[in-house]
C-alpha cells in the first residue's frame, strides 16, 4: 500500500523508528495491538507507523502509510504523552517483515 514510489531511492528506505502512540480519529485505540508503533522516516519525508519492528525481523504488523497519517497530538509531556491520528480503515495488517515499495 506505498503511496508511490521514492523520488529519491525508487523504494521507501524506511530510517530511524520512534516509538509513538496510535489512535484513530476520535481519540479511540486502533485495536488491542496497535496501541503504540514504530514511527520510520524515509529520506524523502513519507513515514510509516508499524505495530511490529520490520527492521529487526519481525511482522510488520499493523501498518498505516504516510496517507493515513493525520495529525497528531502531543500536549502532554514524556513517554506515552502523545499520538499519531489515523483513519482506522487506512489501516493495514502484513504478516511479514516485507512490504512492497518499502525497505526497513
Ligand atoms: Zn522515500
Amino acid at each position: 500500500m506505498a503511496n508511490g514510489p521514492c523520488a529519491i531511492y525508487g523504494k521507501h528506505k524506511m530510517r530511524s523508528p520512534k516509538l509513538v502512540g496510535v489512535r484513530d480519529m476520535n481519540g479511540n485505540y486502533i485495536n488491542s495491538v496497535f496501541k503504540i508503533g514504530s514511527m520510520f522516516t524515509c529520506g524523502c519525508g513519507d513515514r510509516i507507523l508499524t505495530s511490529g519492528s520490520p527492521n529487526t525481523g519481525d511482522y510488520v504488523g499493523y501498518y498505516v502509510t504516510e496517507g493515513g497519517i493525520k495529525a497528531g497530538r502531543f500536549e502532554s509531556s514524556g513517554v506515552g504523552g502523545g499520538y499519531y491520528m489515523v483513519p482506522s480503515n487506512m489501516v493495514y495488517y502484513k504478516g511479514s517483515n516485507v512490504l512492497d515499495g518499502y525497505e526497513f
